[in-house]
C-alpha cells in the first residue's frame, strides 16, 4: 500500500483544503471522516442517522459509527495508491484501530502532520465558510470570495451550500472536542517518530508548499 498520511489539526485549521492539494499533487486519495459521515446522514444510512444529531451538536460520533464508515471505503481499491486521513484518528481508540487496520496489509503510519493554528482564529474562519455544490471547492465570506460573485471559479457551478455544525456554537464545542479527544495524539505520534509540526495560520499556497515538501520527503 502506498503512503499513510494524517492530518491532525482542530477544526479550521485547513485539513480538507491541503487535503485535497496533496490529492492533486501526488495522486493520493483523501479520506474525510466528516465527509463519510455527512455522505451516510445525506444517504439516510443506520450509521447516517445516528451520527446526526451529535455532529450537529459538534460532539464526537461513536468509534465503532466512524470505524464502520471508514473500513467501508477502504475496502475500495483506489486507497492501493496511498491515502491522507483527514479528521481521522480524532480518539486514541480510533488510532489503536487504525494501525490494527494497517498491519493487516503490512502497512503503517508514514506520517502524522499537524497542523498548528490558534484557537481564537478557527471560530472565524469555520463560521464563514461554504463550499461550491458541484465540485467542492472551499470559499469563505470574509477571506475568500468567488472572483464573479455567485460562480465558482474551479468549475463555474453556481450553487454553493453550507455545513449544519459551521456556526459559531458548535465550532466551539467542536475545539473543546479536539483539545480533550484529539490534540493527544500528536504526543503518540511524536513518540512513533512520525510527527511533523507546520505551522498553519500563513497563506494556503505557503502551507501548500511546505507539505508538498514532507510529503515529497517521507513518501518517496
Ligand atoms: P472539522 O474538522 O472541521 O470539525 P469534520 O468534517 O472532520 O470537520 O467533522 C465534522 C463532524 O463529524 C465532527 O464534529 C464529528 O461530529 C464528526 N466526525 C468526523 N470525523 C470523526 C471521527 N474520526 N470521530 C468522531 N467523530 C467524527
Ligand atoms: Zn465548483
Amino acid at each position: 500500500m502506498g503512503p499513510v498520511l494524517i492530518l491532525l489539526g482542530p477544526p479550521g485549521a485547513g485539513k480538507g483544503t491541503q487535503a485535497r492539494m496533496l490529492e492533486e499533487d501526488f495522486g493520493l486519495i483523501q479520506l474525510s471522516t466528516g465527509d463519510l459521515l455527512r455522505a451516510a446522514v445525506a444517504a439516510g444510512t443506520e450509521a447516517g442517522v445516528k451520527a446526526k444529531a451529535v455532529m450537529e451538536a459538534g460532539q464526537l460520533v461513536s468509534d465503532a459509527i466512524v470505524l464502520a464508515v471508514l473500513k467501508d471505503r477502504m475496502a475500495e481499491p483506489d486507497v492501493a495508491k496511498g491515502i491522507i486521513l483527514d479528521g481521522f484518528p480524532r480518539t486514541a481508540g480510533q488510532a489503536a484501530a487504525l494501525d490494527g487496520l494497517l498491519a493487516e496489509s503490512g502497512g503503517k503510519v508514514t506520517a502524522a502532520i499537524s497542523l498548528e493554528v490558534e484557537d481564537e482564529a478557527m471560530v472565524e474562519r469555520v463560521s464563514g465558510r461554504y463550499t461550491c455544490a458541484s465540485c467542492g471547492e472551499g470559499y469563505h465570506d470574509q477571506f475568500k470570495q468567488p472572483a464573479k460573485a455567485g460562480t465558482c471559479d474551479k468549475c463555474g457551478g453556481t450553487g454553493f451550500k453550507r455545513r449544519a455544525d459551521d456556526n459559531a456554537e458548535t465550532v466551539r464545542a467542536r475545539l473543546q472536542a479536539y483539545h480533550a479527544e484529539t490534540a493527544p495524539l500528536i504526543a503518540h505520534y511524536d513518540r512513533l517518530s512520525v510527527l511533523e509540526r507546520v505551522p498553519a495560520m500563513g497563506s494556503i499556497t505557503g502551507i501548500r508548499a511546505r507539505l508538498a515538501e514532507i510529503v515529497g520527503r517521507v513518501a518517496a
